[in-house]
């Protein structure tokens, strides 16, 4: 069977995290970075990013060993993307403390021809602008996820809807669905949307887990209940990577669904990149299987 092949555009970043377990600087991450290790665990993708000269080669090598091509990875002499968030404690909610733009500023996506057909593209949190130079140089027609944040709804709206346009499954959480479309009902704001573009809707909502809502049917799938959150940092990204790669493998939007929640369930485990490189099949196995079960009741 030929494998599909999987290319992921968003950040790549170093975090600085304050949770209510603690805090950390500097650690691995940016949306891409979670989306391609939470994927590498079942397909390895090919990355399109940006680094800074002081991104360090243990970090480097994470990347290394998650992708089955850097070729666009760009190396700019500068600082990397940092980022920098404190969570409140009922988990599920955020500020941004600092975001310093660093090599982020000069990216310009070059995609070369390793990375010019893929079969599936996940567009995961970065500027519109980006994410559509990235899909107007690619050949072909991939399956398009999307994921974005409640900034670029706020500041670059028009572009944003332009990439919803090209978009064959998007990701979204619930108040950005009801800032991007002005609609209260979760229900009603899908179905806009699925006439904007995408035919099928992901709502996360956070730890009471995600409705899918494709064209003529819904269903809404729970989380991995009793999980000490450490760090929700990257949750939405490793779920973006879980589905993308179950896609990619043939399985059905359920069992991808399944995969995302499971991945997100890893991640949020312990501070960065931590549980979900630790996570081990017999256990995502387990994972998953109790939430199928759980699609049965
Ligand atoms: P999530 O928790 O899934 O929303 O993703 C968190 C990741 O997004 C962090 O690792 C950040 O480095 C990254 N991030 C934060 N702000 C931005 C931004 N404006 N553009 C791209 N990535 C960002």
């Amino acid at each position: 069977m030929k494998q599909s092949k999987i290319l992921i555009l968003g950040s790549i970043a170093l975090d600085s995290i304050e949770t209510r377990h603690g805090s950390r600087k500097d650690l691995l991450g940016g949306s891409a970075t979670y989306a391609a290790v939470s994927c590498s665990k079942f397909v390895k993708p090919n990355l399109i990013g940006i680094i800074g000269s002081d991104f360090s080669q243990t970090h480097k090598q994470i990347l290394i060993d998650s992708c089955d091509s850097l070729d666009d990875l760009i190396l700019k002499k500068g600082n990397t993307f940092r980022w920098g968030g404190k969570y409140f404690d009922n988990g599920d909610e955020r500020e941004t403390l600092f975001t310093e733009l660093g090599v982020f500023d000069q990216f310009a996506p070059v995609v070369s021809k390793v990375n010019e057909e893929p079969d599936y593209v996940f567009l995961a949190n970065i500027g519109p602008d980006l994410q559509l130079s990235v899909l107007n140089q690619l050949k072909g027609k991939p399956t398009v996820i999307l994921d974005t944040m409640n900034l670029w709804i706020d500041i670059s709206k028009d572009k944003l809807l332009e990439v919803l346009g090209k978009t064959d499954i998007l990701l979204i959480n619930e108040t950005e669905l009801m800032e991007l479309t002005e609609i209260k009902d979760f229900y009603k704001a899908a179905k806009q949307i699925q006439s904007q573009g995408p035919k099928i809707v992901i709502v996360k909502h956070g730890s009471r887990g995600s409705v899918c809502y494709s064209e003529d049917s819904s269903f809404s799938l729970g989380v991995i209940p009793n999980l000490i959150v450490k760090d929700p940092t990257g949750a939405g990204d490793s779920f973006g990577g879980g589905l993308v790669s179950a896609l990619a493998q043939g399985l059905t939007i359920k069992e991808a669904l399944i995969r995302g929640t499971v991945m997100a369930s890893f991640c949020i485990e312990d501070f960065g990149l931590n549980a979900l490189l630790a996570s081990k099949k017999e256990k995502i196995d387990s994972r998953s299987l109790f939430l199928l079960e759980s699609l049965k009741h």
